[in-house]
């Protein structure tokens, strides 16, 4: 084998990309199409706090890869610059619940964001916010804390209380200010806040509609432009892209994972230009990764939860209710000799596996019994049974849910 010739031949393959960042969810582009009316809404109420006045409060919803956390941090990181420009006291904070364990790791990024020395662990949470308190009081300035995902803090235990201090920690500060602005992709959170943190946060509201396709075809030929090389799409690569994420609720962020994974396959196939058919294997290719991704990172519980629910509805063909999904993880943590935990637990659990979009809930009319809620997978269950069996934790269990599995389905 020549090395050389090797390195050589595989410089001179066909180059689909000219910057594949472009195309990364955490690129945040410098021009939003069809979000100009909200970034002037959002930047509007922040303007205040140029004048030294603080911004009421923002609370953002509307469903993902609508652009509520491009914008934000778009406006915020603006805001940021015009205030050192014309010297004004303002500090952005930006924090996402979502990759954050616990309120306390939340209100500690807050805290070691605005300058308070916070440990790892081992304070309460009263002692972060007295530690943000003296950090902040005194610097007669306005922060502006975004809290992303913040769906995520609020269903944690302690994290009501958290929010709940959050709102109210003006009322002890001398000469600073603190803004919030909560982001939420569930439209479920909105009702179950607790009431004085929704009428708080909610100052001022901002719903962020999907996207259609026509919106999205802008959204990526902008982006793509940047990122492949001219002329190696296809001509009809972006409506379709477009088409499909349109298809589930106008969804940026898949429109524009289904174009950069189309974009990858190309490339890995030594192609020279992106087709169709590389579009619909990397729809293929996201749907799997996307459930083996959540799935791998499940706590123990969890994953026992679902391999029940697999149990339940014979490898996905079916639906579950609440109490047969419970009694069948009751026998897998017997089996395994391992604590099992409580109804209520579970139904916790459900919910999270719900809104992780693993499961779906839903209401079916059952005859005289009236209607009842059922649940069911929303996710391949044959990548869902790899997924589970990869985790020597379910020891023999797995074996268990493989042959329920087996029976009904050939995919293994
Ligand atoms: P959300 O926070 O509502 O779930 P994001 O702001 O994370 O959505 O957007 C998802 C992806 O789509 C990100 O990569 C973002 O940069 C991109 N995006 C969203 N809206 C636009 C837009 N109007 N123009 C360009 N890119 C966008
Ligand atoms: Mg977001």
């Amino acid at each position: 084998m020549d090395i050389v010739r090797d390195v050589f031949s595989s410089a001179l393959k066909p180059r689909i990309f000219r910057d594949r960042e472009k195309l990364l969810p955490d690129y945040v582009p410098e021009f939003l199409p069809h979000r100009e009316s909200e970034i002037k809404r959002v930047a509007s109420i922040l303007a205040p706090a140029l004048r030294g006045e603080k911004p009421s409060n923002i609370f953002i919803y509307g469903l993902t890869g609508t652009g509520k956390t491009a914008v934000v941090r778009h406006v915020l990181s603006k805001l940021e610059v015009t205030a050192r420009e014309v010297k004004a006291r303002v500090k952005g904070v930006y924090v996402n619940a979502r990759y954050r364990d616990t309120p306390y790791r939340i209100i500690a990024d807050i805290g070691e964001a605005v300058g308070a020395r916070i440990p790892f662990t081992g304070l309460s949470v009263g002692e972060v916010f007295g530690r943000i308190l003296k950090a902040v009081s005194d610097t007669n300035t306005i922060y502006v804390v975004v809290l992303d995902e913040i769906d995520f803090l609020a269903r944690k235990r302690g994290g009501d209380d958290v929010l709940y201090k959050l709102t109210r920690i003006n009322s002890e500060l001398r000469s600073s200010r603190i803004s919030l602005i909560g982001v939420t992709n569930s439209a479920d959170l909105v009702e179950s806040l607790d009431p004085r943190v929704k009428s708080s946060l909610g100052e001022v509201e901002l719903v962020f509609p999907p996207y259609n396709a026509e919106q999205l075809k802008d959204i990526l030929e902008a982006r793509a432009r940047e990122a492949f090389q001219p002329g190696v799409l296809e001509e009809d690569i972006i409506p379709l892209c477009a088409a499909l994420a349109a298809r589930e609720h106008g969804d940026a962020r898949r429109a524009l994972d289904l174009l950069r994974v189309a974009g990858e396959i190309a490339e890995r196939l030594g192609d020279s230009r992106v087709t169709r058919n590389h579009v619909y294997m990397a729809r293929d290719e996201i749907e799997r990764d996307r459930v083996v991704d959540i799935v791998r990172t499940l706590p123990l519980h969890s994953k026992l939860v679902l391999a029940s629910i697999l149990m339940v509805t014979g490898g996905g063909s079916s639906y579950a209710t609440t109490g047969e999904v419970y009694e069948k993880y009751r026998y897998l943590t017997v089996k395994l000799g391992i604590e099992t935990v409580t109804l209520r637990r579970v139904s916790g659990i459900l919910a999270e596996l719900d809104m992780l979009g693993v499961i779906a809930g839903r209401v079916v009319s059952r005859g005289r019994y009236g209607k009842t809620r059922v649940l069911e997978l929303a996710v391949d269950p044959g990548v869902l049974y790899k997924t589970l069996s990869e985790d020597i934790a379910l020891g023999d269990v797995i074996d268990d849910i493989g042959r329920v599995f087996g029976k009904r389905s050939s995919v293994r």
